[in-house]
């Protein structure tokens, strides 16, 4: 009786619970989703804040005579000359940049030229007349932005400022002061109205309300022309004529736009970092132009200031000078004509092979794949090198880290792991940050003599480069390996050494005045880490069925792999491949402690084979190890130690291999099971190397169906089994 009271009470209470529960948690999370989604819609609007508007044609452009042309011409024919000059020689890197330098320069006599035509009868006239027009369409496009807002809320004003390379006509001014006020009052605020006179503007006016400024004026049109010029290619040795007609067309069917665009102002530069107020709207990890043409990116939002890094030199930007929003994310250009070369952490080339034509771009920071976009590791992703192929196995997707002291082979096992991609259709990226340039450069020319560069790209910023591009370095690679990953293609990325891009990032993070933790370390180099090595992903089918491999290096202090960054990147990545530096001056090379290597998820991906094979060679490994210590104690040896002992060293001796000498998985199986089976047993541990050369050969051209049925096959089969081990008893007996 109890029992049913107690679940009645129980159902009337989950009754009550449910009736009145459920409008409080419809009006709780209700609420909040409607205010998530307005201010997502929110931040959309702001990150589409258009850069340039389309033309308006409410107009006749007006025409410039003939005269002023040939005027013009003449001021820069001298100009042209030493253009055409570069055309007939060889289009090499000097030659491009000279062609490039003398392209600014005369685009600044043209831009004086300009200056002179618009500021003379009849153009001057012309040009004012377009005022009321250029202003109909600057009055359709104010608007509060979100930063306006927030100004508004502390200061209660806002700042309006008219810039005109003329003084206005009254009725424009009224019409503007209307205009503006009217604006701000929507959202409950004043103005402060500001008119002010350029004449470097040339002709037009804008109007900047907050920090965003609503731009039709002349020099911006120039400013907009000439970055177009410096995007443009310069391998076209017509380009000075083409430049200068183009140009005219420009000055003569001149069109007035409106650009729109958020301006700040540099406070303080020093080290690389740059802080500066105003701009907004900016968002995180935003691109920003100098007045000199430099590029940085936003690493630190606070109220009253915002941080960034300078990509390029910082010498000449000068506390006060402007700052420019340009409009996104960092970004890289990506794609297939980027394979073959070598990049630094922006994508421009650096290998002195030319002009890389514009492409695709990718954002530098990009969402991970979602759980249900992943698919497990099931492929195999083979190095080529014994030790790691048969003891820890990488899979397609698999995040595998390579730690160990300094100069104990890391960068040699991930090269030639790249150089083991060739004809397998996995592209290549290797990140080297922070390395010597001598030694990206011998990596290039053993890439390319091992025909291994044709689907790599290398992205270099060697140790002199400046920390911000170290830090982006390996966020570029992983957005270049995502072009391809989620093109469905299988990539293998390499970031050679992230012990050096958290130095960069604590440098970075130290000088941006952000606290500092664990080894003077910032709190998020955990977060940093983690989200690139997350993108690395084996995607699902529906996702594209494309696969990022990552091989993160790390560098240890004397074997300590509990220190702050090695232990961190062992948690994140799916295992890792420890290199002893005992080992490696032992003669030991690849130099892989076998006990402290993991590989998590590869063993799902290692082939049967091998599987079958390598089982017990772990702990043969292990045990020889143990037994080998042990004998330094003492002399007395059985027969079965010794047997041990003596196969160990010889297994041991099997997965030694040299550089550039990737072995296929197929005959790295038949090396270890003719060792494992005994077929070595009479040989010394100095004859490992002949005998191994000596059986890849025979197995190659006189048991080439043998060979091929392993290659094939999956699992070894008994029928295989019986006609490998009479195969390699005749191999024995012929040695
Ligand atoms: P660093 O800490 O300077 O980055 P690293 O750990 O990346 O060093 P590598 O530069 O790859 O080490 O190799 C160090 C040296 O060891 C090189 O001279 C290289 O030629 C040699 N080496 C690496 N692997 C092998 C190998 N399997 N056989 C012979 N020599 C090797
Ligand atoms: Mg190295």
């Amino acid at each position: 009786m109890e029992i049913q009271y107690v679940i009645i009470n129980f159902l009337i209470l989950a009754l009550i619970l449910f009736i009145f529960g459920r409008k409080t948690v419809r009006r709780i999370f209700g609420d909040r989703r409607v205010r998530i989604e307005q201010e997502l819609n929110e931040a959309e609007a702001i990150e589409n804040l258009p850069e340039e508007e389309e033309t308006f044609e409410a107009f006749s452009a007006p025409e410039i005579s003939d005269d002023c042309v040939n005027e013009a011409a003449a001021a820069v024919s001298e100009k042209i000359e030493q253009i055409e000059q570069f055309g007939e020689r060889e289009c090499r890197e000097v030659h491009r940049e000279m062609i490039a330098d003398a392209r600014i320069e005369l685009f600044e006599e043209m831009k004086a030229q300009v200056a002179k035509i618009f500021s003379a009868s009849p153009y001057y006239e012309k040009i004012r007349e377009l005022d009321s027009v250029v202003l109909d369409n600057i009055l359709t496009k104010i608007k509060i932005t979100p930063g306006d807002m927030a100004y508004l809320k502390h200061k209660d004003i806002l700042y309006v400022t008219i810039t005109s390379a003329y003084p206005l006509s009254p009725e424009l001014m009224d019409r503007i002061e209307k205009a503006a006020t009217e604006l701000v009052d929507t959202v409950g605020g004043k103005i402060s109205l500001w008119f002010l006179e350029d004449s470097s503007l040339i002709g037009g006016f804008k109007l900047r309300i907050g920090d965003t400024v609503y731009d039709g004026t002349i020099s911006e049109e120039l400013y907009q022309f000439r970055k177009s010029l410096t995007r443009d290619p310069i391998e076209n040795t017509d380009a000075a004529g083409e430049l200068i007609k183009e140009f005219f067309d420009k000055a003569k069917n001149f069109n007035p736009h409106v650009h729109v665009y958020q301006l700040g102002r540099v406070m303080t530069v020093s080290d690389g970092i740059c802080w500066m107020d105003g701009l907004a709207d900016i968002m995180y990890g935003e691109v920003i132009e100098f007045e000199c043409g430099e590029r940085g990116m936003v690493l630190d939002i606070q109220q009253n200031r915002i941080g960034c890094v300078i990509f390029g030199e910082y010498e000449h930007i000068e506390s006060g000078s402007r700052v420019r929003r340009v409009g996104r994310i960092a970004s890289v250009p990506v794609g297939e004509n980027l394979l073959g070369r070598v990049v630094d952490a922006l994508g421009n080339p650096i290998d002195g092979e030319g002009y890389l034509p514009p492409s695709e771009r990718r954002p530098i920071e990009f969402k991970a794949p979602a759980i249900l976009e992943r698919s497990p590791v099931s492929r195999p992703l083979h190095t080529g090198i014994k030790a790691i192929d048969a003891l820890v196995p990488i899979g397609k997707g698999q995040r595998e880290l390579i730690i160990g002291d300094r100069q104990t082979g890391k960068t040699a096992i991930a090269v030639d792991t790249i150089i083991n991609q060739k004809g397998k259709n996995t592209v290549c990226i290797y990140v080297a940050i922070g390395q010597k340039e001598t030694l990206v450069a011998e990596i290039r020319d053993r890439l390319k003599s091992h025909g291994a560069l044709d689907y790599t790209t290398i992205i270099a910023v060697p140790a002199s480069g400046s920390a911000a591009l170290q830090y982006i370095a390996p966020f570029s690679g992983a957005a270049m390996a995502e072009y391809f990953m989620y093109a469905g293609r299988d990539v293998l990325i390499v970031y050679d050494d992230l012990s050096k891009h958290a130095v960069a990032y604590r440098e970075l993070s130290l000088l941006l005045h952000r606290p500092s933790g664990r080894e003077a370390y910032p709190g998020d180099i955990f977060y940093l880490h983690s989200r690139l090595l997350e993108r690395a992903a084996n995607l699902s089918a529906e996702a594209g069925g494309g696969s990022m491999t990552a091989l993160p290096i790390i560098e240890t202090q004397a074997g300590d792999i509990s220190a702050y960054i090695p232990t961190n990147v062992i948690s994140i990545t799916d295992g890792q491949i420890f290199l002893d530096s005992e080992l490696f001056n032992e003669g030991q090379r690849p130099a892989v402690n076998v006990g402290l290597s993991v590989s998590r998820v590869g063993g799902a991906a290692q082939r049967k084979l091998m599987k079958q094979v390598s089982g017990d060679l772990r702990t043969r490994l292990a045990q020889y190890r143990e037994l080998k210590e042990f004998m330094q104690f003492g002399s007395d040896i059985d027969d079965a130690t010794m047997k041990a002992l003596s196969s160990g060293a010889l297994l041991t001796e099997a997965l030694k291999q040299g550089r550039y000498s990737p072995v296929d998985d197929s005959l790295q199986a038949l090396l270890i099971f003719a060792v494992s089976e005994g077929f070595a047993d009479s040989l010394s541990p100095a004859d490992m190397a002949q005998f191994e050369e000596r059986l890849y050969r025979y197995f190659k051209y006189e048991r080439k169906e043998l060979l091929e049925k392993l290659e094939t096959g999956n699992k070894l089969d008994s029928k295989t089994k019986s006609e490998l081990l009479a195969a390699l008893k005749e191999f024995k007996a012929g040695l």
